[in-house]
């Protein structure tokens, strides 16, 4: 049996888990329209011709990961255990298939195909935060991973019953900020990096792109929504299709300008606020927090010392690489 079991002396989640199965190598790309049968019955899907469930036509499909990590089928547990702290596994796994072809990539698919997955991003967030045990939704969207198997283009939803370590920092930071100088620490941000200039990227009527001024990595972007919201789901048709036009763009310089390399990118939206544990918890996050995606260009090349994260490349001269390569 799966539980979360919490590092008291980091505050870290640890999820402990038996081996996972691997799927047989079936050949095939079980992602591909026509293999509907060879993947879990679909979750959602976009179906412009009005197609059955589970048969070809669509244009993007979310169906549960064959092995998740997180169920929804678990009762929700928590427990401690003497003095640790421990949870049931419940939540939910999902793949976003973003493209019925198979040789599609961020840098081809262009802002329509885009498009979609961000709506369809929206959709699995509103439907999962229904759920009041899920306390958390991570949206992530790896390019190029090493060692995986399927090439088919996809993007993975992961709901849990805690909150992501990293956000909890980020809420917190932001929290704080804000209690401090009564500000969103985003805007500031935004502000701050419109004036410097040196470190923005790409700037479109909805959103800044830039390189963020302690960047982890060589060419980490982060894409911020110019209005202040706190969550994703908020998204209005107009920014959905500028935001998907950005991605394009910026896809598209990573592949031509930059050797195409891997890249990681998650989205960083407001947790479940349908599920409160605590009396006035997120109290502020609507003014607190700011939604955003963050991109990590090389994962495999972050290089760390004692958590120090050590970059070779200048974020202000990232973003002069990152601004050259996008013509
Ligand atoms: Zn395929
Ligand atoms: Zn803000």
């Amino acid at each position: 049996m799966s539980e979360l079991r919490k590092d008291p002396t980091r505050a870290q989640w640890v999820l402990v888990r038996p081996r996972g199965a691997v799927a047989p190598d079936a050949g095939d790309c079980p992602f591909c329209p026509g293999n509907e049968a060879g993947t879990p019955p679909e979750i959602a899907a976009y179906r412009k011709d009005g197609s059955a469930p589970n048969s070809a036509g669509w244009q993007v499909r979310v169906i549960p990961e064959i092995d998740p990590y997180f169920r929804v089928e678990w009762d929700l547990v928590r427990e401690g255990v003497g003095m640790y702290d421990k949870v049931s596994p419940r939540g939910a796994g999902e793949l976003i298939i973003e493209s019925p072809a198979h040789e599609d990539t961020p840098a081809t698919m262009g802002s329509e195909k885009l498009e979609r997955v961000l709506w369809m991003y929206r959709d699995r967030l509103e439907d999962l935060k229904r759920d009041t045990k899920i306390r958390d939704i991570l949206v992530t969207r790896r390019h190029r991973k090493a060692g995986a198997r399927l090439r088919h283009p996809y993007s993975r939803v992961t709901a849990i019953p805690v909150i992501y370590d990293d956000l909890r920092r980020e809420l917190r930071e932001s929290r704080e900020y804000y209690q401090y100088k009564r500000r969103c620490l985003f805007c500031d941000i935004l502000r701050q990096e419109l004036s410097d200039h040196d470190r923005v990227v790409h700037l479109t009527p909805f959103f800044l792109t830039v390189v963020p001024y302690a960047a982890r990595s060589p060419f980490e972007t982060w894409i911020l929504p110019r209005q202040h919201a706190c969550a994703y789901e908020t998204l209005s048709a107009e920014a959905g299709a500028d935001l998907a036009r950005l991605l394009s763009g910026y896809f598209g310089a990573l592949a031509s300008g930059l050797g195409d390399p891997a890249f990681d990118l998650s989205l960083h939206t407001a947790p479940n606020i349908n599920s409160k544990i605590l009396q006035g918890e997120w109290g502020t996050i609507n003014d607190d927090y700011h939604w955003h995606l963050e991109i990590v260009v090389h994962p495999e090349r972050a290089n760390r010392v004692g958590g120090i994260f050590i970059n070779e490349t200048p974020p202000e001269e990232a973003a002069r690489r990152l601004r050259e390569a996008w013509r």
